[in-house]
C-alpha cells in the first residue's frame, strides 16, 4: 500500500481518498438542521447510531435523540434491540452492512454511502477467496472492518476487544489461523497469544500514520502522560504504549485510570466522548506524519469525516444511502458474526470494540 495525496495505491487498484471534510454550517443553520432531523427521526420511526469517530455534532445528536455512540458492533446490536424500523448509521460502509446483516428486516440508511475504510478496500472478496483456497487447513478469522462478501467467506468475524480471546481459543483447539485484513492488529494478536497466524497485508491509513519517534519525543515532554494506542497502530507505536485496546477500552482507560494526561493513538473523533466522560483530563494527539505529503489521515479518518449533519438530514428526507446486502451473502456473513457473538456471551464479555 502506498499513500499519496488523495490516492490509495494498492495491488488491487487505485482508490480515491476524500479530502477531510469540515462542518461549514453556522450555529443557526446547525440548530435548524438538527430540529428537522429530530422531527424526521420521530416521523419515520428512525434512530441515529453513530461511531465514536464521526463529527461531535452528530455524536451529540445521537445521544440527544435516544440513539447511540459506540463501536460498530455495538451500533449494530443497539439497532437490533431498538424498536426503530430505520437505522441511520453514521460511520463507514462496513458498519452499515454489519447492521444490515444483523437486522435484515430494518431499513439501513447512511449519510454518505461512499464512506469507505482502507482495510475493507485492501481486502477484495475475490483475492481473499483465493488466499483462503490456498490455505484450506486454516480457520479464516476476519476483522469486522471487511465487506459482507469477505465476512461470508470466513469462519469467524472478530472485533478488537475479543480478537485475543478468540485466537487463544482457536489455538487451544489446535487450529491454525488465516487472518485478514489488518496486519498490525493481526501481528499484535499473533505476538500476544502465540497463535499460528498467517496475515493478510492490509492497514488502516489513520492508525498506520502514527509515528513512534515523534511519539517518544512527545512522551518526554509529557512524562506523566499515559500512552494509549489502538492495536491497528504499528508495532513500534504499540511498544511505547501502556494501554493497547479497542476504542471502548481506550475510552475506559481515560475514564478509570487515575492519570490526568493521556497521549492517544487513535482517531481524534473519540476525543469528544473522552472529554465528555472524563472532563478535565488532558488529551494529546499522538503524532502522525503531520501535514507532509504522505499524511492522508492526520489522526482523523477521511471517510468518517464524510458524515455531516446536512447529510444525515438528506438521507432522512430522500431515503438515500440505503444499504442493500444480497440475501445469500447476508446469511453466510451472519454465521461467522454469530459465532463471535455466541462466544462473547459464553465468556460473558462484550464483543464491541472494533474501530
Ligand atoms: S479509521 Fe481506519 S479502520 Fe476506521 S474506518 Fe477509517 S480507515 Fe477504516
Amino acid at each position: 500500500m502506498a499513500a499519496t495525496n488523495n490516492k490509495l495505491v494498492t495491488e488491487f487498484g487505485v482508490f480515491d481518498v476524500p479530502e477531510q471534510q469540515v462542518e461549514t454550517l453556522s450555529q443557526d443553520e446547525k440548530q435548524f438542521v438538527k430540529a428537522k432531523i429530530k422531527k424526521l427521526l420521530k416521523q419515520q420511526n428512525a434512530v441515529l447510531v453513530a461511531h465514536y469517530y464521526v463529527d461531535a455534532e452528530i455524536q451529540m445528536l445521537a445521544d440527544e435523540t435516544g440513539g447511540v455512540v459506540s463501536d460498530s458492533l455495538d451500533m449494530a446490536r443497539f439497532g437490533n434491540e431498538h424498536p426503530a424500523s430505520t437505522l441511520i448509521v453514521a460511520g463507514v460502509r462496513f458498519m452499515g452492512e454489519t447492521a444490515k446483516i444483523l437486522n435484515p428486516e430494518k431499513r439501513i440508511l447512511m449519510p454518505d454511502i461512499n464512506a469507505e475504510c482502507s482495510l475493507d478496500l485492501l481486502c477484495p472478496a475475490d483475492a481473499f477467496a483465493k488466499f483462503r483456497a490456498e490455505h484450506p487447513d486454516r480457520t479464516a478469522v476476519v476483522y469486522a472492518n471487511t465487506s459482507a462478501e469477505v465476512k461470508a467467506l470466513s469462519d469467524w468475524v472478530v472485533t478488537s476487544s475479543i480478537a485475543l480471546e478468540v485466537a487463544e481459543y482457536l489455538k487451544s483447539r489446535g487450529e491454525k489461523i488465516l487472518w485478514a485484513p489488518d496486519k498490525h492488529l493481526g501481528g499484535y494478536i499473533k505476538e500476544t497469544t502465540g497463535a499460528d497466524m498467517l496475515l493478510w497485508d492490509g492497514a488502516c491509513i489513520v492508525h498506520e500514520s502514527f509515528q513512534s519517534e515523534a511519539l517518544e519525543a512527545l512522551s518526554k515532554q509529557y512524562p506523566d502522560a499515559v500512552i494509549i494506542a489502538h492495536p491497528e497502530s504499528p508495532r513500534a507505536v504499540l511498544e511505547l504504549a501502556q494501554v493497547v485496546g479497542s476504542t471502548s477500552q481506550l475510552l475506559d482507560a481515560v475514564i478509570k485510570l487515575p492519570a490526568e494526561q493521556f497521549i492517544v493513538a487513535t482517531d481524534r473523533g473519540i476525543f469528544h466522548k473522552m472529554r465528555e466522560m472524563a472532563p478535565g483530563k488532558l488529551l494529546l494527539e499522538a503524532p502522525t506524519g503531520g501535514k507532509g505529503a504522505t499524511c492522508q489521515s492526520c489522526a482523523h479518518c477521511p471517510w468518517m469525516s464524510l458524515n455531516s449533519l446536512q447529510k444525515v438530514l438528506t438521507c432522512l428526507e430522500q431515503g438515500s444511502g440505503e444499504i442493500v446486502v444480497d440475501e445469500a451473502i447476508r446469511k453466510d456473513a451472519l454465521t461467522p458474526l454469530q459465532s463471535m457473538m455466541d462466544f462473547g456471551k459464553s465468556r460473558n464479555k462484550s464483543v464491541a470494540g472494533d474501530a
